[in-house]
């Protein structure tokens, strides 16, 4: 049994609206991937690539073996929110799973969001309730998945919890970034439903900052829990960056969040009949390209000034290591184009002008360093720019004490959705620690 290609829904279909592209598995396609993972001899993967240390080969026993429930409680017991890791997570253990030394991985992931899907029908899924009441109260800043997990981690411990989000629902980047296309919106609402059904407050519409102090929060919580992420995008500070048709990338996928959720009517920025240029190449230019082809763009391209990397795992990442290698998202495969060693020099009415760009690389293959190649200037015909190249590692506001907590992106710098919930459950346990230690005191 082969490893299943093709889960997505057909492009023509899928760019008619912002559902989900990919399909779900059948029972009998997911029971026989899952037994690809019992046809490893010795499954040496565990706690590798996960850095949730989920463990991976019980869950597929258990799914090959038609026990949800048993798979459910595994995977839960490692990871609080895997609706949102199974459907946008790239996946880290794949790179590191066993059957990827010769031949395709397991599917982890898909298996992964079948398990937490089939607790949410069967009802396995339900709150989780507090052990116990510890009287302890705290507070965090930050709604996204690391604010959610440490947030559903210490109300179990038996702590009240609020959480402060500045933005009208909580998710972070999970509600308001990453499109719907890959996440639908009511999946993050159905687990903030089952976190206050577990008793966690949310106070949403309320900037810590701005609506009310931290010094304010610290006086009447036990414990604060800074989980804001890394709010402030990196710009390109060439010239011609303040003409209007150039934006930040997250502005541009906020819009369309909030209109397919209906809190608001129109696009503060639309792609339709543009021809679109996206500048950088990870996750969120990804997600900038799929939002423009169905917003109606004329043409997307996508420039990237780093190499276009290896088809097949590089040298300078030998299996379990994540891979560089080229990544074709769901996106990509809608239509637009990438170019790729390009370094963009200056914003213009009609578009932009670039350069490109030569790479020296290390002997396993890794680029270091590039220089601009003379004589190869171009332009590129755009009536949209989005600016899609990570964030600022901004640091999180000054407040000290051994009651303040940092945690996710404000803490690790941006990061994905698996490292804030990992992030946010060790934060949790060294909160818990120091409210134990101060009711000892007592
Ligand atoms: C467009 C995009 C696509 C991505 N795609 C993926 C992907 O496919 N897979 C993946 O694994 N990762 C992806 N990531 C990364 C991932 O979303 C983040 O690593 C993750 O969300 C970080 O979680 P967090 O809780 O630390 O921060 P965030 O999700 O940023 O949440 C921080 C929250 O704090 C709130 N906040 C900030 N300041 C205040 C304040 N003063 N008062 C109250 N609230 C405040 C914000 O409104 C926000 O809700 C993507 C990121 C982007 C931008």
């Amino acid at each position: 049994m082969m490893r299943i290609k093709e889960i997505y829904r057909p492009v023509s279909s899928r760019l008619q609206d912002y559902s989900e592209v990919e399909r779900n598995l059948t029972a009998s396609e997911l029971n026989s991937q899952a037994k690809r993972c019992q046809d490893c001899g010795i499954p040496f993967c565990h706690g590798r690539g996960c850095p949730l240390e989920n463990v991976i080969p019980e869950i597929n026993a258990a799914v090959a073996a038609g026990e949800w429930k048993l798979a459910w409680d595994i995977l839960s017991s490692t990871n609080d929110f895997p609706e949102f890791t199974g459907r946008v997570c790239p996946a880290l253990c794949e790179a590191s799973c066993t059957q990827g030394i010769n031949t395709d991985p397991v599917m982890i992931r898909q298996l992964e969001k079948a398990v937490v899907e089939t607790a949410f029908e069967q009802g396995f899924a339900q709150p989780l309730m507090p052990l116990c009441d510890t009287g302890f109260r705290v507070a965090v800043v930050g709604g996204g998945p690391a604010g959610m997990a440490v947030a559903q981690r210490l109300n179990r411990m038996g702590h009240k919890v609020t959480v402060f989000e500045k933005n009208a629902e909580a998710g972070g980047l999970l509600r308001y970034g990453i499109p719907d296309f890959k996440l639908e919106k009511q999946i993050v609402r159905r687990r903030v439903d089952l976190m206050k059904r577990a008793g966690i407050r949310f106070e949403c519409n309320t900037e810590v900052g701005k609506d009310i102090t931290l010094e304010y929060l610290r006086k009447r919580y036990d414990a604060l829990v800074i989980a804001i992420g890394t709010p402030q995008p990196r710009d390109l500070n060439i010239p011609g960056r303040e003409l209007p048709h150039v934006h930040f990338a997250l502005d541009f996928l906020c819009g369309q969040n909030r209109v397919v959720s209906g809190e608001q009517t129109e696009l503060p920025i639309s792609a339709a009949g543009k021809r679109v240029v996206v500048i950088g190449g990870g996750d969120t230019g990804s997600d900038c390209v799929g939002t423009s082809l169905r917003q109606g763009a004329k043409a997307v391209v996508q420039l990237e000034i780093m190499p276009q990397p290896p088809e097949n795992r590089s040298g300078s990442t030998p299996w379990p290591d994540w891979p560089y290698l080229l990544r074709t998202s769901s996106s990509h495969k809608e239509g637009a184009s990438r170019l790729w060693c390009v370094g963009s020099k200056r914003f213009t009415e009609t578009g932009v002008d670039y350069v490109k760009v030569e790479w020296e690389f290390t002997p396993n293959g890794k680029p270091v360093k590039f220089k601009e190649i003379p004589g190869s200037e171009g332009h590129i015909d755009a009536d949209l720019v989005l600016l899609a190249m990570g964030f600022v590692n901004t640091p999180p506001p000054e407040v000290r004490g051994e009651d303040v907590f940092v945690c996710g992106d404000a803490a690790t710098g941006q990061s994905l959705v698996v490292r804030a919930i990992t992030d946010g459950r060790r934060v949790a346990e060294r909160v818990n620690e120091y409210l134990i230690s101060r009711s000892n005191d007592k």
